[in-house]
C-alpha cells in the first residue's frame, strides 16, 4: 500500500472508532468465548504475501472484537476504570508517529522537557508540595512518567533500599560488609489493604514486607505501624520503607497519611504514596480531605490511565530528592554521554532505557478540556447510584463513606451478573467476607445507564432471594 492509501485507511480508522466507541453500549461488555478460542480462527503461521487491509479489518470485527472486554462501556465496574479521550487518542497517535526515544535530554530534548513541565501542570493541579515540582527554587525534587504504578512502588523501594544501604555502608560497623547481607536486615511496611504490587516489589528486591492491621475503616493507623517498627527494631531488622494506600483496591480505604507521616519522618522510613485510582479527584480542590500529611511523602504515585481520561499507559510518580533515584539507577556508558549531562536524563530515573513520548497525550488532555472540565468529569454521576442504594431498603450502607466505589456480597449474584454478559464487576474481600466491587466509571456512563445497572442488580438480587442482611453493602462515595 502506497503512503496516500494509508491516509485513506486511517481516515476510516478515525471513523471506526468513533463508531465503535459511540455503539459500546450495545455490545456485551464480556465476551462469551473460552479460552482458546482465537486459535482455530486464525492460520498457524504469519501470511508470506501481503494482505488486504480489508481482510484484517473484517478480522478486527469477526475475531478480535468478540473476544475482547469492553472497558469503555458504562456498564463496566470491575477492578478500576481506564478511560481514554480523543485529545489523550489523538495526541498519542502523533507520539507515535514521532517515535522518539527520550531517554536522555539529547535523545530529543523536547521530550524531556514537555513532561518536566507537564507534571509541574499535575503537580499543581492536583495540589501536591512544591518540593516534587521541577521549576521551583526551593525543590530537589520532579515528577516522571512511568509505565505504571507496580513499576513506581518497585523504583520507590529499590531507591530507599539504595539509600538505606549506603547509610549502612557509611557507619564504621558496616563498611566492609557486603551488599546482600545488609539488604537482608531490612524490612518495609504496608497495609493488608495495599495492592499486590507491593508484594511483588519485595519479591524482586527481597526486602522482607509486612502487611499491618488497618481499623474498622480499613485504614492504615500511627500507633500499629510504631508498634511494628519497635518489634522489628528489637529483632534486628531495619525498617526501611511505608507504603501508603490513598484509595485502596478492595474498598476504596486510605491510610492515615497525618499520622503515618510524622513517624516516617522520625524513624527515617521512605514514605512512598500509592493513590492509583483515588489521585485523580485530587484534581477537585473539595476531595482533598484525604491528603493531610503528604508533606512528609518521599515519592507519590497515581494513574492517570485510570480514571483522568488519559489512556494506558500513563503513570506520574514524584520524588521529592531526585538525587535519591539518581544514586540508584545512574550508568554511564559512552555512548549516551552528551554535552547537556547537567540536564535532567530520565534513564537515571527509572528500570528501563527507552521510554515513549507519553506527556504529549497528557498535554493534550489538559488542555483540551482544561483543569474545569476534568474537574467536571470527576464529580460527574456518583451521587446518583448512592441515593438508588440508599432508596433500597434490602442494600445497606454500613462503612463510611469515600470515592466511587461500591461493594456488596455474593458470589452467586456475580456470577449471575457476570453470565448475563450485561455488566462486569469483580470481587474483593473483606477479612474473610467475599465482596462484589462495583467501579462506578463516567465518561460514556448516563444517569439512565447507572439506574439500568442498578435495577438489573436488583432484579438478580431478588431473584436469588437474598436476605435482607445477608446484603453488606459499602458505598465509598465521591461526596464526604
Ligand atoms: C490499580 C492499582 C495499582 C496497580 O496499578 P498498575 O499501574 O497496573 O501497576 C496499584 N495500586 C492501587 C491502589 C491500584 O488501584
Amino acid at each position: 500500500m502506497q503512503p496516500q492509501e494509508y491516509m485513506m485507511r486511517g481516515k476510516e480508522m478515525v471513523d471506526f472508532i468513533q463508531q465503535y466507541l459511540t455503539r459500546i453500549r450495545e455490545r456485551r461488555v464480556v465476551p462469551d468465548v473460552q479460552p482458546g478460542y482465537m486459535r482455530p480462527l486464525l492460520p498457524s503461521s504469519a501470511p508470506y504475501e501481503p494482505e488486504d487491509w480489508s481482510s484484517i479489518m473484517k478480522d478486527v470485527e469477526n475475531i478480535i472484537l468478540p473476544g475482547v472486554v469492553h472497558w469503555q462501556s458504562p456498564h463496566m465496574h470491575a477492578y478500576f476504570p481506564a478511560l481514554t479521550s480523543w485529545p489523550s487518542l489523538l495526541g498519542d497517535m502523533l507520539a507515535d508517529a514521532i517515535n522518539c526515544l527520550g531517554f536522555t535530554w539529547a535523545s530529543s530534548p523536547a521530550c524531556t522537557e514537555l513532561e518536566m513541565c507537564v507534571l509541574d501542570w499535575l503537580c499543581k493541579a492536583l495540589g501536591l508540595p512544591d518540593h516534587y515540582l521541577h521549576h521551583h527554587p526551593q525543590s530537589n525534587g520532579g515528577g516522571i512518567l512511568q509505565s505504571t504504578v507496580s513499576e513506581c512502588t518497585l523504583v520507590a523501594l529499590l531507591a530507599a533500599r539504595k539509600d538505606r544501604i549506603l547509610q549502612m555502608k557509611s557507619e564504621f560497623a558496616h563498611a566492609d560488609t557486603d551488599e546482600s547481607v545488609l539488604n537482608s536486615r531490612l524490612i518495609a511496611y504496608a497495609s493488608d489493604q495495599a495492592h499486590s504490587s507491593v508484594e511483588k516489589a519485595g519479591l524482586i528486591t527481597l526486602v522482607k514486607i509486612r502487611f499491618l492491621e488497618t481499623d474498622e475503616a480499613f485504614s492504615l493507623r500511627g500507633e500499629t505501624l510504631q508498634h511494628a517498627i519497635d518489634e522489628d527494631r528489637r529483632r534486628g531488622f531495619v525498617p526501611v520503607m511505608l507504603c501508603a494506600t490513598l484509595g485502596s483496591t478492595g474498598v476504596c480505604s486510605f491510610d492515615r497519611l497525618d499520622e503515618l507521616g510524622p513517624i516516617c519522618a522520625r524513624e527515617g522510613l521512605w514514605l512512598h504514596v500509592d493513590a492509583a485510582y483515588a489521585g485523580s479527584a485530587l484534581l477537585c480542590p473539595e476531595l482533598r480531605y484525604f491528603l493531610n500529611g503528604i508533606e512528609f511523602a518521599d515519592s507519590f504515585v497515581f494513574n492517570p490511565s485510570k480514571w483522568m481520561m488519559v489512556h494506558f499507559d500513563c503513570t506520574a510518580f514524584w520524588v521529592k530528592n531526585k538525587m535519591k533515584l539518581q544514586q540508584t539507577f545512574t550508568v554511564d556508558p559512552l555512548y549516551l554521554r552528551h554535552e547537556n549531562s547537567d540536564t535532567t536524563d530520565f534513564m537515571h530515573w527509572q528500570i528501563s532505557l527507552s521510554r515513549r513520548f507519553r506527556s504529549l497525550k497528557l498535554w493534550f488532555v489538559m488542555r483540551s478540556f482544561g483543569l474545569k472540565k476534568l474537574q467536571d468529569h470527576i464529580r460527574h454521576v456518583r451521587r446518583l447510584f448512592e441515593s438508588l442504594v440508599r432508596n433500597d431498603t434490602n442494600f445497606q450502607i454500613p462503612a463510611q463513606r469515600h470515592l466511587g466505589l461500591v461493594v456488596f456480597s455474593t458470589q452467586e449474584l456475580l456470577r449471575k451478573l457476570t453470565k448475563s454478559g450485561q455488566m462486569f464487576l469483580i470481587p474483593a474481600a473483606i477479612g474473610n467476607k467475599l465482596i462484589i466491587r462495583f467501579a462506578v466509571t463516567s465518561q460514556f456512563t448516563s444517569a439512565q445507564d447507572i439506574q439500568r445497572d442498578w435495577s438489573l442488580i436488583q432484579k438478580l438480587s431478588a431473584l436469588l432471594q437474598y436476605q435482607k442482611n445477608s446484603f453488606c453493602m459499602n458505598y465509598k462515595l465521591l461526596y464526604p
